[in-house]
């Protein structure tokens, strides 16, 4: 990643908007590494999913839920460990009880020390963000297998899916309302943000993540809040499964031959930004094709 570039990750709570009855989203404006983040109500508690990178993010989260509360109990969920979605979980600790799925709290445990130090490394207005009280999140409350929560009146579906963009990812679903947030599994506008950091991180797998997306495209949820880019429709998961599976395809279809990794990175870099000329965070490529490159090894030869 080049770090001088990276604008400061704030989240906007201004931009706030109600997308079905008592169930909001603060978009991330195409911000990188803000998250867009839900506050879902139901009549008696309400759920806020992700927090922003860092105190002062979390805090504006925090006080725009507390309004909308209203007196009602806070919850709060993570749908992965990575530090914009879950590094502002300090900031809830005694006001909203923090509820994650046992592999994200096993992420948390074994990474979240190494990628708050390495996210402090990524740039000023980041390791401004990352303040001295951000602290590695730890749960209130773990779950295996789904957590029904019920909000009085609604209940939505803490369900983790398996190993995907991380191995700990869970999707939050809220069923009256047909509304699907999927954290990372699924970004719009961008090419997916595979977290392939050899040797450091190499958890994310191109080939689960695809079955994943696969399952959600299939599900049928109406309205689809991805983990970074626009609010849309079913298309938002259908694309991700499209374009894991072509990233796929293309770096197995190179990968038996005489071609190092740098440069079947390079063809296949070109070859989707010229299909996807309009999508941002180009730099996901090539970490796609590492990880697809790991998943398959290459075929004995021919005696
Ligand atoms: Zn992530």
């Amino acid at each position: 990643m080049s770090n001088e570039l990276l604008p400061d990750p704030a989240v906007q709570v201004a931009g706030v908007r109600e997308i079905a009855p008592d169930l909001l989203v603060i978009p991330n404006h195409g911000v990188p590494l803000v998250p867009n983040i839900g506050i879902i109500g139901g009549t008696r508690a309400v759920l806020v999913v992700d927090t922003g990178l860092g105190t002062a993010n979390a805090e504006q989260v925090l006080a725009l839920a507390t309004e909308v509360a209203a007196g009602r109990r806070l919850y709060l969920t993570t749908t992965h460990f990575h530090p914009e979605h879950a590094f502002g979980a300090h900031v809830f600790a005694g006001r909203a009880d923090h509820l994650v799925n046992r592999a994200q709290a096993d992420d948390l445990r074994a990474k979240g020390e190494a990628y708050l130090a390495m996210f402090r490394g990524l740039g000023p207005s980041i390791a401004r963000r990352l303040d001295a009280d951000v602290r590695v999140p730890t749960p209130d409350a773990v779950h295996d297998g789904t957590r029904e929560l019920d909000l009085g009146g609604r209940t939505v579906r803490l369900r983790p899916t398996g190993p995907g963009h991380t191995n700990g990812d869970q999707v939050i679903e809220v069923p009256d309302a047909g509304v699907l947030f999927t954290g990372d599994l699924a970004e719009a506008g961008q090419f997916a943000i595979f977290p392939w950091f050899p040797p450091h991180d190499t958890d994310v797998s191109g080939s689960r993540w695809l079955a994943v997306t696969e399952r959600l495209a299939a599900a049928g949820h109406r309205t689809v809040v991805p983990g970074h880019g626009e609010v849309g429709g079913p298309e938002v998961l259908a694309d991700v499964r499209d374009y894991l599976r072509e990233l796929r395809d293309e770096t197995w279809r190179r990968r038996g031959s005489a071609m190092g990794e740098a440069r079947i990175a390079a063809e296949v870099r070109a070859l989707l930004v010229e299909r996807h000329p309009e999508w941002a965070g180009r730099e996901w490529i090539e970490r796609g094709v590492g990880c697809f490159c790991a998943e398959r090894p290459a075929p004995v030869p021919n005696p």
